[in-house]
């Protein structure tokens, strides 16, 4: 019998993949985890029955949530991660020379244990004990608010805002954030599909920008998640993600990321800006 994984994106469309395997199904305090073998995406963590990341396009994410950001801060050296328990924007993010420190705070030790056990490729840097992380699981909107002007990053990898991420997107979130960083710091959050999330958008660019005197959004693709097109947002206190100088060529590989290509993910189309005003 043929086996299918479908994710309901909206109320009137769904995505379907065609599984080879099911590796791992379990249910967490938070969540039900899930990692499936498909013929589309190869190896794929599925959380509640959101795809969240795959073997064949996990590159394209992990990449723009990182280099974007680290990048346009000139001295990254102390980085915190919120979320991101498949490890893949850790990977990333240890590869620059400037990163001292990463401490991350995934919610869910479910998730740690089968991506370093089924994604291996992603999980690197945690499989690894990577000497720069630092991985707490605890829930990562109480440990903001204990922070005040210590990170020169803080990169927001969650879920979408359902179940345990829901504060995630919320206004006193922002603020916590904002404090937890030091005076020239910036953050970044994937902020879901500009086509299929426009008020969420709308809603939380506005509550950045009240805080941030710097709010950029900015675009992949990535074809795992709704409609391809997806957006991230930068909230930053001094450097400005759009003018700052990106080296070329970059002193790492990438898949996707490059020097123009930072520039051009800023440029937005005008039903994009729309919601932006
Ligand atoms: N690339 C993915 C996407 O956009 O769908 C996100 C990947 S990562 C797996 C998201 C992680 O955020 C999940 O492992 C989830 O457990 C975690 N998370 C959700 N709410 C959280 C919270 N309040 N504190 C810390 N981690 C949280």
């Amino acid at each position: 019998m043929e086996l299918w994984l479908t994710e309901k994106q909206t109320e009137n469309l769904t995505m379907s993949c065609r599984i080879r395997e099911t590796l791992f199904n379990g249910q967490s305090d938070f969540q039900k985890v899930e990692v499936l073998d498909s013929y589309e995406f190869g190896r794929m963590l599925v959380l509640d029955g959101v795809f969240q990341t795959s073997i064949a396009d996990e590159f394209i994410y992990h990449e723009m949530i990182a280099h974007v950001p680290l990048l346009t801060h000139p001295a990254p050296k102390r980085v915190l991660i919120i979320g991101g328990g498949d490890g893949g924007s850790v990977r990333e993010a240890v590869r620059h020379a400037a990163v001292e420190t990463v401490e991350m705070v995934e919610i869910d030790g479910l998730v740690v244990e089968v991506s370093k056990k089924f994604l291996p490729e992603i999980s690197s840097a945690m499989r690894d004990n990577h000497p720069k992380l630092q991985l707490f699981i605890g829930d990562g909107i109480a440990h903001m608010k204990k922070i005040d002007n210590h990170f020169d990053v803080i990169i927001v990898d969650c879920s979408d805002p359902i179940g345990p991420g829901v504060g995630l997107f919320s206004r006193e979130f922002y603020q916590d954030v904002y404090q937890a960083l030091k005076p020239d710091g910036l953050f970044v959050q994937q902020t879901e599909s500009p086509f299929y999330h426009q008020s969420l958008i709308t809603r939380i660019n506005r509550d950045i920008r009240d805080f941030f005197p710097i709010t950029k959004m900015y675009l992949a693709n990535i074809p795992l998640y709704p409609g391809g097109l997806h957006s991230f947002t930068i909230g930053s206190k001094k450097y400005d993600p759009e003018t700052v100088v990106v080296p070329d060529p970059l002193p790492f590989s990438t898949r996707y990321y490059n020097e123009r290509l930072h520039r051009s993910s800023f440029v937005l189309p005008n039903f994009v800006q729309h919601l932006l005003k």
